[in-house]
């Protein structure tokens, strides 16, 4: 099921190159944390360039939608006018969920690049891979692993730091 390209399988300049763009999507993820929302961030890049960012907003905006990628995928869109992210590679600190991993699809993104696998609900290659699922009509390259301790670290101190909290009373 999992047809991903580990980290491990790039050249040096290749894997330079990912990390560069996802720690941008790093950034995008603590702007999440500093909201007090689970941080996971995303970054659309097109050629060189950034034309969509975009980072958890669901408890702010109480919006299930509104994940990383698909605020950053909307961003992506408006930015190239076309619905179409060809020539985009899209950056994400956390493996993609269903939803994202579909609008990846819709959205003909050529390349995926993921930071940390998601047990609970990983759809790019852990639970399943709808972003190379041969059945459908577009399919969307995966790299995984490129900075997954920095993206895993996000997380579980995040996580820490919820339990920590004193209950309300
Ligand atoms: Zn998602």
């Amino acid at each position: 099921m999992n047809l991903n390209i580990r980290l491990e399988e790039l050249s040096a300049e290749e894997r330079a190159i990912h990390e560069y763009w996802m720690t941008e999507a790093i950034g995008e993820a603590r702007k999440a944390e500093a909201l007090g929302e689970v941080p996971i961030g995303a970054v659309v890049v097109h050629k060189d360039h950034i034309i969509g960012r975009g980072y958890n907003l669901r408890e702010t905006t109480l919006d299930s939608t509104a994940h990383a990628e698909m605020v950053a995928i909307r961003e992506a869109s408006t930015a190239l006018g076309s619905w179409r992210l060809l020539d985009c590679r899209l950056y994400v600190t956390l493996e993609p969920c269903p939803m994202c991993a579909g609008a990846m699809v819709q959205a003909r993104v050529p390349l995926t690049v993921y930071g940390t696998p998601d047990p609970k609900a990983g759809c790019a290659g852990t639970l399943m891979n709808l972003l190379e699922e041969t059945r459908f009509n577009h399919r969307t390259e995966v790299i995984q692993g490129v900075l997954q301790e920095e993206c895993a670290e996000l997380l579980t101190s995040f996580f820490r730091k919820l339990r920590q909290r004193p209950a309300k009373l």
